[in-house]
C-alpha cells in the first residue's frame, strides 16, 4: 500500500517554538510547568510530561510561587502576567509572535472603542484559550461571536471593531461579516456606520486548506492525525471530509482500523499545525505494513 504524508503538516513555527523552548529549559532539568496543555495533541503532551513538563491549570497556577511557568503559543490575558509577578514566577513566554500581534491590535481597539463608547467584538470560540487572551485585552469586555444568535448581543447604534481567533475558518469570518453587514443594513440605512472588520486569521492554518482538498480528493482514504481539542484540526479534517468521505480521525495509532484499508491502494495521511512530524511517521509506517 502506498502511503503518503501530506507535504503542509506537522506543526506551525508557533507551536514549534513553544515545543523547542520547553524542550530548551527540560534539558537543564529545571522544573518547569506548562500553563495549559502545551499543544492540543494528547501524544506530544505525552512526550513531553514524560521528560518533565507539568501541566496546570489556572487555579493551580493562581496557586504557585517561586516557580518557573512556559506559556504556550495561544497566549495569556495580562492578569496571567500579573499573578506571576505577584507570586515570583519566572515566566518562559512561549506566546506565538502572530498571536502577540493580535493581542497588541485589539487592545489598541479597545482603548479607541473606549474613548467612542463602542464595542470590540471576537469572532471564535467561547473559552478557548486564545480566545481568553484575547478577550483579556479589553478588560473582559469583548463580544465573543462563536454562533449566530450571539450576533444579538450585539448594540448596532454603536461603533464596532470586529477581530477573528486566528484559527478560524476564512469563510467563516466572511459569512459573520456579511451578516453583521445585513443586520446594519436592515435597521440603519440612514446612518453612516463605524464597523471595520479586521481579517486576524493565520495563514499557517487557512493556507493549508486548499492544498488538503486536493491532496484529499487525490487518495482513496485520508488518515487524519490531531488530538480532538484541536480547533484547527477539526476545521481541517472538516475539510478533508468534506472532499473525501473516506477520512478519518486518529489521535495516535491505537485507534487505527485495519478495516479501513481493505482493497484500498493508497492512502493520504495529514495532521493539523499541532500534530508532530513524528506521530505521523509513526501512523504511516503502522499502515504500510497492513497487508
Ligand atoms: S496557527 Fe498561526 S497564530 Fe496559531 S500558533 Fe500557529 S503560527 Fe501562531
Amino acid at each position: 500500500m502506498d502511503v503518503t504524508i501530506v507535504k503542509v503538516s506537522g506543526f506551525c513555527f508557533g507551536v514549534d517554538h513553544a515545543v523547542k523552548a520547553a524542550e530548551l529549559e527540560l534539558k537543564d532539568n529545571s522544573k518547569l510547568y506548562c500553563l495549559g496543555d502545551i499543544v492540543h495533541n494528547e501524544t506530544e503532551v505525552k512526550r513531553l510530561t514524560d521528560k518533565g513538563l507539568i501541566i496546570i491549570n489556572h487555579d493551580e497556577f493562581i496557586k504557585l510561587h517561586d516557580s518557573k511557568v512556559l506559556i504556550r503559543a495561544h497566549g495569556e490575558p495580562p492578569e496571567t502576567y500579573k499573578i506571576a509577578e505577584e507570586n515570583n514566577i519566572t515566566l518562559v513566554d512561549a506566546s506565538c509572535p502572530i498571536v502577540l500581534k493580535l493581542q497588541k491590535r485589539i487592545h489598541k481597539a479597545y482603548e479607541e472603542m473606549l474613548a467612542v463608547g463602542g464595542q470590540v467584538l471576537i469572532y471564535g470560540k467561547k473559552g478557548h484559550a486564545e480566545v481568553l487572551g484575547l478577550v483579556g485585552q479589553t478588560d473582559n469586555t469583548a463580544l465573543v461571536i462563536d454562533k449566530d444568535e450571539d450576533l444579538n448581543l450585539i448594540d448596532f447604534t454603536k461603533p464596532i471593531r470586529l477581530f477573528s481567533q486566528t484559527t478560524k475558518s476564512i469563510d467563516g469570518l466572511t459569512r459573520i461579516v456579511e451578516l453583521i453587514k445585513q443586520r446594519i443594513k436592515e435597521n440603519y440605512q440612514d446612518v453612516d456606520f463605524d464597523f471595520i472588520a479586521n481579517d486576524t486569521i493565520c495563514r499557517q492554518v487557512s493556507n493549508r486548506s486548499k492544498e488538503l482538498k486536493e491532496f484529499a480528493n487525490n487518495h482513496e482514504v485520508i488518515i487524519f492525525v490531531s488530538g480532538k481539542k484541536s480547533s484547527n484540526g477539526m476545521f481541517l479534517y472538516d475539510v478533508c471530509k468534506s472532499v473525501n468521505a473516506h477520512t478519518y480521525l486518529v489521535s495516535e495509532p491505537g485507534e487505527l482500523n485495519s478495516e479501513w484499508f481493505n482493497g484500498v491502494n493508497n492512502v493520504g495521511i495529514c495532521g493539523a499545525t499541532s500534530t508532530p512530524m513524528w506521530l505521523m511517521e509513526e501512523i504511516a509506517a503502522i499502515i504500510s505494513k497492513i497487508k
